[in-house]
C-alpha cells in the first residue's frame, strides 16, 4: 500500500465533501441506491487498483469468496460480450452497498457532481435522468437556469473540476510523491489479475 497515493486520495476527499455539501439541494444518493455501481465501466489507475485489491483483501473470507466469485462471473461475461458497450454490476456491490468503501477508485468517490469534461462539455451524471442527481433543475434533459428560478434556491447547480483525466494529472502524483501507473478499465484489470 503505497501511503502517499492514499494521502492523495484523503486530500481528494476533503475536496469533494466540500463539493457534494455545496451541491447539497442537487444531490440525491442515499445508502443503497448504487444505481451507479451498477452501470460499472469506469477507468482505474494502477495505483487505484492495487488499493482496491487491498480492501478486498481486508475483507472477511467468507466476503472475499463472494466477491471473487462475482468478479469470476462477471469476466465470464465480459468475455463473451462482443460489443465495446459493456456494462455490469460492480462486483464489489453486496447488497447494494460498496464492500470496500474506503479503499474504492476515484470515479465511485467523484461521480454524482457536474462538470465540465477536458473538451468543455457539460456532464450530468446519467442518473439526473433518472429522477436523481440535479434532476430538479433538469429540462428536456439538459440543465436548465429556468427550471433553477423555479427552485428559488440559492445555491446554484455548479460545475467543479471532477473530470478523470483532471483527478489523475501528473502534477498531483508529483505534488504527492506517488505515480498513478498505467489506467485501464476496471474489468480489464480484473480480468489481468485473476486469469
Ligand atoms: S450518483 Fe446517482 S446513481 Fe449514484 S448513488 Fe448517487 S443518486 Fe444514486
Ligand atoms: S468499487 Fe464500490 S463504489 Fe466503486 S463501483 Fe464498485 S461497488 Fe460501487
Amino acid at each position: 500500500m503505497d501511503e502517499n497515493f492514499v494521502n492523495y486520495l484523503n486530500f481528494l476527499d476533503k475536496k469533494l465533501k466540500n463539493f457534494f455539501e455545496k451541491q447539497k439541494p442537487y444531490i440525491f444518493c442515499k445508502k443503497g441506491c448504487a444505481k451507479c455501481c451498477k452501470q460499472a465501466h469506469f477507468p482505474y489507475s494502477e495505483a487505484e487498483f492495487k488499493y482496491l485489491i487491498f480492501g478486498l483483501k481486508k475483507l472477511p473470507k467468507d466476503k472475499q469468496e463472494t466477491i471473487e466469485k462475482n468478479i469470476k462471473k462477471t469476466i465470464k461475461d465480459k468475455l463473451n460480450h462482443k460489443e465495446d458497450n459493456y456494462r455490469y454490476n460492480c462486483p464489489f456491490l453486496l447488497n447494494d452497498e460498496c464492500s470496500v468503501y474506503d479503499y474504492r477508485g476515484i470515479i465511485c468517490r467523484s461521480f454524482g457532481l457536474m462538470y465540465r469534461d477536458d473538451k468543455g462539455a457539460l456532464k450530468v451524471p446519467f442518473c439526473a435522468l433518472q429522477g436523481q442527481n440535479y434532476s430538479n433543475v433538469l429540462k428536456d434533459k439538459k440543465l436548465s437556469m429556468e427550471e433553477f428560478k423555479k427552485t428559488g434556491l440559492k445555491q446554484k447547480p455548479l460545475t467543479f473540476s471532477v473530470d478523470y483525466k483532471f483527478l489523475t494529472d501528473d502534477d498531483f502524483a508529483k505534488g504527492f510523491k506517488f505515480s498513478f501507473g498505467e489506467i485501464k478499465q476496471l474489468i480489464d484489470w480484473l480480468i489481468e489479475f485473476y486469469k
